[in-house]
């Protein structure tokens, strides 16, 4: 893996509160000197940035104190469960850099070990099926400030809930008739902690098991005993399930199994962006993005679709921190991340993406000269390329002004500008078309200024970019805003719903041209268009069909903060 920006193993940076409790542990050999921890995404959608934050955090603390972090699909909903999930899933997890080695595991898999555990805890009087409807059993559940009412069914024998139990999962009753809950405490102040329900009834075929169950755990109840199954250690969650480790905790010590620890910490929100996969999954079927890979979409595909680098994403998360109060952070610093990372890397290139004719009239027609152009100043190993200058150019719609403004210096009539690697050129005229627009500008340049440097010391005070219009490659340009018009998209009138927050103008289609030496790069190429910002190939190009998308202009508002402080 490339070094990474913050990524604490890379670094000597202070140690957050879970990594201080790994740290600690590892000096008390609490665990052995073992160090598991496990990403454990549900298979039904796809990946977003707030789950590269929990990955960052489970494979980053394996990798820095020598663990391991197992993938494990929570795959216990069969109803919202596809295996395109979990190909995507794996994809992201492997491209954002991660590897989980021989530990991929799915909950499926553990399905007869819950069911014997659940007929332990029968066994034990510390479980019952209970034949209310999930309507009474919401309904007996009481509130904060009242307890709950006990279930008419919670003194059932030991035999006959073994009996029923057995019977629901022979499939003899239909779907929510019974359940099995875990006898606790219907008085309990914590709300989880009053008879929840372990086990639904559900005539359901699972992506993996197929028809071989019909009852399916419960999130609670299964994903302590994925944890202890899997002997991890560390058990890292976002902070909503803080109320839930006392059942965690519960579940684990009632059946006397080994027992990781529960560790929980802030989710990751992003201004602009909903992160939760019900919304994305409803930005998609609803048809407001092209996909689950949508450019606009926060989800991993999306964003690497963008051209985001999997270290960039990185870098991102490390620079989060770890902490356990919820705040939003300004997605400014996830496009600044990248600025940053493709500044270093992305080779410069000349693109114009509103483009104006420009006519350097004293210059020969059929001539055509080579000029060098620096590949990245950034690095100086990346060298220098040709691309081509001729008579007649395009240069970009606002680079140019007939009535130019106080403080504007790029061209209008006869003002003159440098055109970047080319020659200094000075506007002597404009073509316009019936409606007043104009459509082409007519300049002359000084062949002594070759290169763009000045002939004489005398100075230009703009320099703008160009590409040569018999060379030039056309292409389709994708231009983002954010998704949503405002920082919380949740920040709706009375009445109306998030959708209402989306952006008319998130997508921007321009055709464009290119330098020639575009004409085959490859999807996923990135590269700077210069005073552009960066861009990306998207899936979608072939040659002679060129498609770019803008990864994130060249404007850094998050820097400037930086700076500032
Ligand atoms: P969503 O709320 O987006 O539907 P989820 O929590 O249901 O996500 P899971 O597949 O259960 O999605 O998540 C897998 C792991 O990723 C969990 O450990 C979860 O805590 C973590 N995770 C999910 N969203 C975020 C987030 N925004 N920030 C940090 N971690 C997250
Ligand atoms: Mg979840």
């Amino acid at each position: 893996m490339n070094e990474d920006k913050g990524n604490p193993s890379a670094t000597s940076a202070p140690l957050d509160f879970i990594r201080r409790i790994v740290a600690d542990d590892l000096r008390t050999g609490k665990w052995g000197g073992r160090v598991v921890t496990r990403f454990p995404p549900e298979p039904n959608g796809y990946l977003h940035i707030g789950h590269a934050k929990s990955i960052c955090l489970n494979f980053g603390i394996a990798e820095q104190f020598g663990g391991v972090c197992h993938l494990r699909f929570d795959d216990t909903n069969p109803t919202k469960e596809e295996e395109e999930y979990v190909n995507a899933i794996i994809e992201d997890v492997r491209w954002l850099g991660f590897d989980w080695g021989e530990h991929l595991y799915f909950a499926s898999d553990y399905f007869q070990q819950m069911y014997d555990y659940a007929e332990q805890l029968i066994r034990a009087g510390k479980a019952y099926v209970c034949d209310l409807s999930s309507e009474e059993v919401r309904l007996s559940r009481g509130t904060l400030t009242e307890p709950g009412r006990e279930s008419p069914y919670r003194n059932r024998s030991v035999e006959e809930n073994l009996d029923l139990f057995r019977r629901m999962k022979a499939g003899e009753f239909p779907d929510g008739s019974r359940t099995l809950r875990a006898k606790i405490d219907m008085a309990s102040p914590n709300l989880n902690l009053r008879d929840p329900v372990m086990y639904r009834i559900l005539h359901a075929e699972h992506h993996r098991t197929g028809a071989a169950w019909c009852i399916y755990p419960m999130y609670d109840w299964a994903h302590g005993l994925e944890d202890s199954i899997e002997r991890v250690t560390h058990s890292i969650c976002t902070l909503e399930f803080e109320d839930h480790r006392p059942l965690y905790d519960w579940f684990l010590d009632a059946l006397g199994v080994y027992h990781p620890r529960q560790i929980e910490f802030a989710r990751l929100n992003l201004s602009y962006t909903v992160m939760s996969k019900r919304r994305l999954l409803q930005l998609v079927r609803e048809g407001y993005v092209s996909g689950w890979d949508d450019p606009r979409m926060p989800t991993l595909s999306g964003l690497r679709r963008r051209g985001y680098t999997p270290e960039s994403i990185r870098n991102f998360c490390y620079s989060l921190g770890v902490a356990k109060d919820d705040g939003v952070v300004d997605v400014a610093r996830l496009e600044h991340s990248v600025r940053d990372d493709l500044n270093r890397r992305a080779p410069r290139v000349l693109a114009v993406l509103r483009p104006l004719k420009l006519v350097v009239e004293n210059y020969p027609e059929s001539q055509v000269e080579e000029m060098d152009a620096i590949n990245n100043p950034e690095d100086p190993g990346a060298g220098t390329r040709k691309v081509p200058f001729s008579r007649e150019l395009y240069i970009e719609r606002d680079d140019f002004r007939e009535h130019p403004p106080k403080g504007y210096f790029r061209l209008s009539p006869g003002r003159e500008v440098r055109l970047r690697y080319g020659y200094f050129v000075t506007c002597t005229d404009v073509v316009k078309d019936g409606g007043g627009e104009v459509v082409e500008v007519r300049c002359t340049y000084d062949p002594a200024s070759r290169g763009g440097n000045s002939p004489d010391g005398r100075k230009v005070k703009g320099t703008i970019h160009w590409v040569s219009a018999r060379h030039a490659v056309p292409a389709e340009v994708r231009l983002y805003e954010h998704l949503f018009t405002r920082p919380d998209p949740d920040d709706v009138p009375e009445g109306e719903d998030w959708t209402s927050n989306l952006n008319a103008n998130s997508l921007e289609v321009v055709a464009a041209y290119v330098e020639p030496g575009l004409a085959r790069a490859k999807a996923g190429e990135r590269f700077q268009f210069e005073r552009l910002g960066y861009f990306c190939v998207d899936p979608d190009s072939k040659p002679g069909a060129m498609v770019f998308n803008r990864t994130v202009s060249l404007k850094d508002t998050w820097a400037k903060v930086e700076k500032k402080r």
